[in-house]
């Protein structure tokens, strides 16, 4: 038979509409299709992605790595001690975030001590759209202490 005479042929797609025999469901129904493979990897990405960080942070290298970063800091906020605000820290801040920037996880130079007040603000600013202006402020106050 020829590919014309197939796919003249038709068959019922599974909403009821008439499509080629050729075809295995209407254009409506394949594009719905395809949303929901594209739903289910987005969901598989995410679940590897938090693996991949809790194995991060759960990491023998990163706990090292974090120590040193806080006697770097002396312990405290380095936002908060750029503003002559003596805070004790609360956490190591990742500057490029570890999501974008695995490669940089334990890099000195990407890491900084924060408290909760500032490191909500650094990532409220970063959803902000002024993820590049944060990015530089912490960068230049971590850059005074790793030269
Ligand atoms: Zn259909
Ligand atoms: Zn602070
Ligand atoms: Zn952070």
């Amino acid at each position: 038979m020829e590919k014309q005479e197939v796919m003249a042929m038709l068959k019922l797609c599974g909403c009821g509409r008439k499509i080629s025999i050729a075809l295995s469901r209407c254009d409506d129904c394949q594009s719905k299709h395809e949303d929901k493979k594209k739903d289910r990897h987005k969901a598989y990405d995410k679940v590897k992605r938090d693996k991949d960080t809790q194995a991060f942070y759960n990491s023998k290298s990163w706990k090292i790595v974090r120590r040193d970063v806080e006697s770097r800091d002396n312990h405290l906020c380095q936002l908060c001690l750029s503003k002559k605000k003596i805070k004790t820290m609360n956490l190591v801040h990742h500057i490029k975030e570890l999501r974008d920037y695995p490669k940089l996880g334990l890099m000195r130079s990407n890491l900084i001590s924060l408290c909760a007040v500032c490191h909500q603000y650094v990532h409220r600013e970063y959803e902000n759209g002024n993820r590049k202006v944060m990015e530089t402020e912490l960068q230049r106050i971590v850059e005074r202490k790793e030269t």
